[in-house]
C-alpha cells in the first residue's frame, strides 16, 4: 500500500537527481573511476608513503592501476582491499552495475546488467554479490520512538493468508523487521525461528526503551510490554479478524517494505536462496533507508567502497596486485 503510494512520486528535486548523463560525464572511462576510488581513499591525492613514511602526493602511473609517491616513487594501489581488487572486469562496468543498482526501486537482475554491459551472466552475478556485500549496515540503530515490528517468510509455499509457516516448515526462512514510523528507516534480519525469545530479543536490540511498538496479534510478541528495563508500550492489531487499520494501530509501514522486497525478489531475482537472502535484504534496506535522497543512492554506494576496505595485515598496500 505504502509502496504504491510512494512509487507515484515522479519528480525528484533537482539537487537529488543523479542522471545517466551525469554518470557518463563523471565516469567516461576506467581511469576516471580509478581516480574516484583514489580520491575517496586518499583525498587530494595525499597518502602516507610506506617507503619514505610521510604524507605525500601521489601521481598516476601510466598503464597500471597504481599511483607513485612524488618523493620516492613508491607505488600505491587504491583498489587494494576493495571489492574491485581481484577483478578482471573493467572498473567502469563495476561502476555501471552500481549505478543501475542504485537507480531502481525494485532491484536489477544479473540478466539486465549482462545485457547492458556485455559481461557474462556469471560475472554480472558475482559483481552483484560483491556490491551487495558493501551494503550491510550491521551497526545501524533506530532512533524513532514509534516503531512497527513484523516478520516476513521467504520461500516455500504460503500456508495461509499471512504466510506464516506451519510448525516444522523448514522450507521457509523468517525475516524479522522493524521500521520507524517517523524517519522510516528499516532494519531486516533473517532469523532461524520466530519464538517469543527471538522476537523479543530482536526488538530489544534495535528499539529504544520507552518506545511504542506496533505489532500484530502473533503470540510470539506476547510480553513485549513486560520486558525488564525496556518500558515498551505495546499496541497490537488483530489481522485475523480482518481489522487492518484502527486509528494509528497498524503495521502498514513495515508491510509496505515487505511488499517491496517480495515484488523485487519474485519479479526481478525470481528466486533467492536462503544463503543469500540477507544480502538481498541489505540491498533493499540500503535503498529504502535513503529513499528521501532521490536517486543519490549511487554516490552512497560508491562511498561504501572505501569505507569497507579489508587490508590484510601483512600487505598494507598490496604491491603485487593481480589486475
Ligand atoms: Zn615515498
Amino acid at each position: 500500500m505504502n509502496y504504491r503510494k510512494s512509487s507515484i512520486k515522479q519528480s525528484i528535486p533537482k539537487e537529488l537527481r543523479y542522471t545517466r548523463q551525469q554518470f557518463d560525464r563523471e565516469f567516461p572511462d576506467d581511469d576516471a573511476c580509478l581516480e574516484q576510488v583514489k580520491e575517496q581513499r586518499f583525498p587530494g591525492g595525499m597518502a602516507v608513503c610506506q617507503k619514505c613514511e610521510g604524507p605525500r602526493k601521489h601521481y598516476r602511473v601510466t598503464g597500471r592501476t597504481a599511483f607513485a609517491c612524488a618523493t620516492c616513487g613508491n607505488h600505491i594501489y587504491p583498489l587494494a582491499g576493495t571489492i574491485f581488487e581481484k577483478s578482471t572486469t573493467p572498473l567502469r562496468i563495476w561502476f555501471q552495475a552500481m549505478y543501475l543498482m542504485g537507480s531502481t526501486r525494485c532491484g536489477i537482475s544479473a540478466k539486465q546488467i549482462q545485457r547492458e554491459t556485455g559481461v557474462t551472466y556469471k560475472t554480472a552475478w558475482r559483481m552483484f554479490r560483491q556490491i551487495r556485500s558493501l551494503l550491510s549496515e550491521p551497526d545501524m540503530q533506530l532512533e524513532g520512538s514509534t516503531v512497527e515490528v513484523d516478520e516476513m517468510y521467504h520461500g516455500g509455499k504460503r500456508k495461509n493468508g499471512r504466510g506464516r509457516p506451519m510448525r516444522g516448515d523448514k522450507q521457509k526462512t523468517a525475516v524479522l523487521g522493524v521500521v520507524e514510523r517517523k524517519g522510516g528507516r528499516v532494519i531486516a534480519r533473517t532469523s532461524n525461528d520466530v519464538t517469543g525469545d527471538t522476537l523479543r530479543g530482536f526488538v530489544k536490540e534495535y528499539v529504544l526503551p520507552k518506545s511504542t511498538v506496533f505489532t500484530d496479534e502473533f503470540a510470539s510478541y506476547n510480553g513485549l510490554d513486560q520486558m525488564p528495563g525496556m518500558d515498551y508500550q505495546h499496541k497490537r492489531i488483530n489481522h485475523e479478524s480482518k481489522v487492518y487499520v484502527m486509528g494509528d494501530v497498524h503495521t502498514n509501514t513495515i508491510e509496505g517494505f515487505w511488499s517491496l522486497v517480495k515484488r523485487g525478489i519474485g519479479g526481478v531475482y525470481h528466486s533467492v536462496s536462503q544463503k543469500y537472502l540477507q544480502t538481498y535484504l541489505d540491498e533493499y534496506s540500503f535503498r529504502y533507508n535513503r529513499r528521501a535522497s532521490g536517486n543519490l543512492i549511487f554516490p552512497a554506494m560508491l562511498a561504501k567502497v572505501s569505507e569497507k576496505v579489508s587490508l590484510k595485515p601483512s600487505s598494507p598496500v598490496a604491491e603485487n596486485q593481480n589486475v
